[in-house]
């Protein structure tokens, strides 16, 4: 792919390559996702009925940050909500407020193993489920 100078003023890269912006401008071509619909419909067909069954359980926020309600309303994506991990395994039941607790505090989530890098060859490790005393 050809390489571009970043011309996005007061970005670090100002002037050089860039891999925050390759394409030199903050104007990236994004790609219309052409999954939109098929996503919607794997929300209302898959991952609804999830959230759905797994509230009516009454099952227990599984992430207990201090502002949690011990009730889980929805799911906690540890490798976020892209693609197959959606509906896959790695998500937790989790309340709201821990929901949120985890998006502001970056380094608690990572810390607690509630926050995964695509990357991380620990993935699969049951440390994932490990839980706060
Ligand atoms: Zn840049
Ligand atoms: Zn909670």
């Amino acid at each position: 792919m050809e390489k571009h100078l970043c011309k996005v003023k007061g970005c670090l890269n100002e002037g050089r390559y860039c891999r925050l912006h390759p394409s030199g401008s903050l104007k990236e071509p994004k790609p219309i996702a052409p999954r939109s619909k098929k996503l919607s419909e794997v929300m209302k067909k898959e991952y609804v009925p999830q959230v759905k069954e797994m509230v009516e359980k009454n099952t227990p926020c599984k992430v207990k940050s201090p502002v949690c309600t011990g009730k889980a309303t929805g799911f906690h994506h540890l490798v976020g909500r892209l693609g197959k991990e959606l509906t896959g395994k790695r998500k937790v039941p989790c309340c709201d407020p821990c929901n949120s607790f985890l998006e502001s505090n970056d380094a608690y989530a990572r810390a607690n193993g509630w926050k995964l890098s695509k990357f991380n060859p620990e993935l699969q490790s049951e440390k994932v489920y490990k839980r706060e005393k």
